[in-house]
């Protein structure tokens, strides 16, 4: 659609955020709704992100997402903060409502929604998690407010930053059936065998470092289990094609991410991103990319 004067802005506020996939998805899905917006970038250094909040306003942006280092940052710098955004202490999308600014969190809605045709088969089962960083914390809100889990093992590389985490979602949601792991393989693989759904919440085996699992043994995976990764450039990781491979249900990263933008693109237009159709265009981008770099 061509920009004219009625042309609606909403866009990413980070640091860097060049290699997002956000605009692609967003001025696709406002193309096939024939909707006259736009979704531009806004590289916002951490010392202007106050200027950049009162430019939102100023310039009538409708609204933004927020990605690193802002996220956790922003919250105080807001009109209203959503209470699970607040929960879990990050912010990702803000709607600017005539001059109110609105923050949410939309990465538990593109968790839980993506696993929402699994809720009976996971509820009241473990769940184990690779990670504890800024995903982690939608993810684990998600599963204790939705999946009812019969546990939650963490595994993370700096344990007192898993230690700290359970403890604060001991406290603000009274779930108590964590346990903390060290990231080392061969202590892990009983608690991921004997759970029924697991989570990579980690880095590891995003392009183009591809090659890397967050787990190496073949023994683990099994029929009835389903493994998320939450990475999704690639769409289907190492991790992912192991475990299907010994028979368990997976599920890319490519879920969560097209789902979390539907809810920020609901949010900002009142309307439904077609899903589907935009999840097919992105996929068809991100192997033509796959391409290019293989050459
Ligand atoms: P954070 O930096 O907040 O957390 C990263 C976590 O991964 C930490 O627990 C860190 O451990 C661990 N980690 C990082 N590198 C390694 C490594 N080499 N070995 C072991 N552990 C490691 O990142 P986020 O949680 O924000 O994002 C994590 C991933 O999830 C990214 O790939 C991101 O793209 C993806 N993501 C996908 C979304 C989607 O919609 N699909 C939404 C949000 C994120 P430690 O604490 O020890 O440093």
């Amino acid at each position: 659609m061509e920009i004219n004067a009625e042309t609606k802005i909403v866009g990413l506020i980070g640091h860097p955020v060049l290699h997002s996939f956000s605009p692609f998805i967003h001025n696709l899905a406002f193309e096939i709704l024939g909707l006259n917006y736009k979704y531009l970038t806004f590289d916002v250094l951490p010392e202007n992100l106050k200027d950049a909040l009162k430019g939102i306003i100023s310039l009538g942006i409708k609204g933004v997402n927020v990605t690193i280092p802002h996220k956790e940052t922003v919250i105080e710098n807001l009109d209203f903060v959503s209470p699970e955004a607040r929960i879990i202490g990050a912010v990702n999308t803000i709607v600017n409502d005539n001059g109110n600014l609105n923050g949410y969190n939309t990465d538990v809605f593109g968790f839980t929604e993506s696993l929402k045709k699994y809720k009976d088969l996971l509820s009241n089962t473990p769940a184990f998690i690779f990670g504890a960083g800024g995903s982690a914390r939608a993810v684990i809100y998600s599963l204790i407010t939705n999946f009812q889990p019969e546990r939650i093992v963490i595994a993370n590389r700096n344990l007192t930053r898993a230690e700290s985490l359970v403890r604060y979602f001991s406290q603000v949601l009274g779930y108590k059936d964590f346990e903390v792991k060290e990231f080392f393989p061969p202590e892990i693989a009983g608690d991921i065998k004997s759970s029924r759904l697991i989570v990579n919440t980690t880095p590891i085996g995003m392009y183009p470092n591809s090659n890397e699992l967050p787990f190496q043994s073949d023994e683990t995976f099994h029929e009835g289990q389903i493994v998320y990764d939450l990475v999704y450039n690639p769409p289907m990781t190492k991790f992912l094609k192991l475990a299907q491979s010994k028979g368990a249900k997976v599920i890319s990263g490519v879920e969560m991410l097209i789902l979390q933008a539907s809810k920020s693109f609901e949010l900002w237009t009142g309307k439904q991103m077609p899903v589907e159709e935009v999840k097919k265009f992105l996929l068809k981008k991100l192997k033509l990319r796959k391409k290019r770099n293989d050459t």
